[in-house]
């Protein structure tokens, strides 16, 4: 039986389906056996968890928007959550699920074409290679629909790129990248699913964070990276392209943050009913309650917001300004949660045994990528006055 999420104060897992339910039910299991034993560990060493993809990939949440391979029909909604309860146990695993779901194969699936997709998207969702996707770069972040300096130029029956890219997700280890290049021709931005084998492609691995740190980042080169005409992904033509694939991605970045807050108010509600000073459970004082209050109050505010954008895209009604506010909305929320369970646990709240200090150290990094607070918050200010506010 799906048991409510302690963060799930209304009950809005009244919007998922038996079957979708049934699935996170699953998934959450999966995640507390194999997963959550090992994760702190990682974090620690900042390694990734290879052990962990192929039980991930059988959890059966890749590749659930697309009908190539997706396991029943769903909803949007139902597949923001997942990203919430994976979240919920680990934001590094939450955000290689992104990375491999939403961007890489988000992007073929949005933005191939029919061969694409057959070619791409079941080994991707299979776990059978690992994808990465790679749009920032060393000297453009937030200005990257304007500022890629990484071009592509088709020469005969080739692409050939040349560039460089940092932050990439995944990339250490990835079969494929898909990179996001100027076409010399038309200055267009285009994509180009990159074997990462291929001569000309390297990745060094960003090292020393204090955020995400199982996630695996890297700096990409790519010097004169020969790839196949069919390479280029038939629709992504114009930054209009990646920015299809960002809306939808920034919607699952604000269910992942959601996550990372649920985790952050779990932990803490339990040490709060456990640790005892002054003769009670620190749980039984005014002060503990208002913190865990607040947290929760922030928590359903961002579920909410989450549960609605996500029936926008059911409705194809979702607006690029709608996602860029729950992705700003929930981060925000999840910051201040995160800070609120780490106070509340005290001096453990800083050690990673205790499970809070993973998610207050990993918080940060969910705060800037995919569209910073700032940028995100811009996207929706251009929306309501109609003055573009970045440029
Ligand atoms: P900058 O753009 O340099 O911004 C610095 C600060 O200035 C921010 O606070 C920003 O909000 C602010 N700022 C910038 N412009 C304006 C403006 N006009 N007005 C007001 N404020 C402004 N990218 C990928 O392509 N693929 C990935 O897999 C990937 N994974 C990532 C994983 C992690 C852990 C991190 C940290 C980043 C990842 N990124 C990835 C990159 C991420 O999307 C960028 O870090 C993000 O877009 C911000 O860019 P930047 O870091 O260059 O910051």
């Amino acid at each position: 039986e799906f048991q409510l999420l302690p963060g799930d104060f209304t009950g809005l897992e009244a919007e998922l389906s038996p079957e979708e339910k049934g699935l996170i039910s699953n998934l959450r299991d999966y995640l507390e056996r194999d997963v959550r034993p090992v994760i702190d560990a990682h974090w620690e060493a900042a390694t990734f968890p290879h052990e962990i993809v192929q039980g991930l990939a059988e959890a059966g949440v890749v590749g659930l928007a697309f009908e190539e391979t997706r396991r029943f029909e769903n909803s949007a909604v139902f597949r923001g959550w997942t990203a919430l309860e994976l979240a919920r146990v680990d934001a590094s695993v939450a955000t290689y699920i992104g990375v491999q779901n939403g961007l890489a194969l988000g992007a073929i699936g949005l933005c191939g074409s029919v061969a694409q997709r057959e070619r791409w998207l079941p080994a991707l969702a299979s776990g059978e290679i690992v994808g990465a996707f790679g749009l920032t770069e060393p000297g453009s972040g937030s200005d990257s629909a304007r500022g890629l300096t990484t071009t592509a130029e088709r020469v005969g029956d080739e692409w050939v790129l040349n560039g460089a890219k940092r932050w990439i997700g995944n990339a250490t280890f990835a079969d494929i990248v898909v990179i996001w290049a100027k076409d010399v021709a038309d200055g267009q931005v285009k994509g180009f699913v990159v074997d990462t084998s291929l001569p000309g492609f390297t990745a060094t691995k960003i090292e020393r964070k204090v955020s995400l740190r199982i996630v695996q980042n890297a700096d990409i080169t790519l010097d004169g990276v020969r790839v196949p005409a069919d390479a280029k992904l038939e629709h992504a033509n114009s930054f209009k392209d990646t920015a299809r694939v960002l809306r939808k991605t920034r919607a699952e970045v604000a269910w992942l943050a959601t996550g990372i807050a649920v985790g952050a108010y779990e932990t803490a509600l339990a040490y709060a009913k456990d640790r005892l000073q002054f003769g009670a459970p620190i749980a039984a004082r005014q002060l503990i309650q208002e913190r865990l209050v607040d947290a929760l109050g922030l928590i359903t505010s961002s579920i909410t917001l989450c549960v609605r954008v996500s029936q926008l895209d059911d409705d194809d009604a979702q607006r690029d300004e709608h996602s860029a506010l729950a992705k700003a909305v929930a981060t925000s929320n999840m910051r201040q949660v995160v800070a609120l369970a780490r106070e509340v646990c005290g001096g453990n709240g800083i050690v990673a045994d205790y499970g809070v200090g993973r998610f207050f150290a990993d918080a940060e990094a969910i705060y800037s990528y995919e569209g910073t607070r700032e940028m995100n918050t811009l996207i929706v200010g251009r929306s309501i006055t109609g003055h573009a506010a970045f440029v």
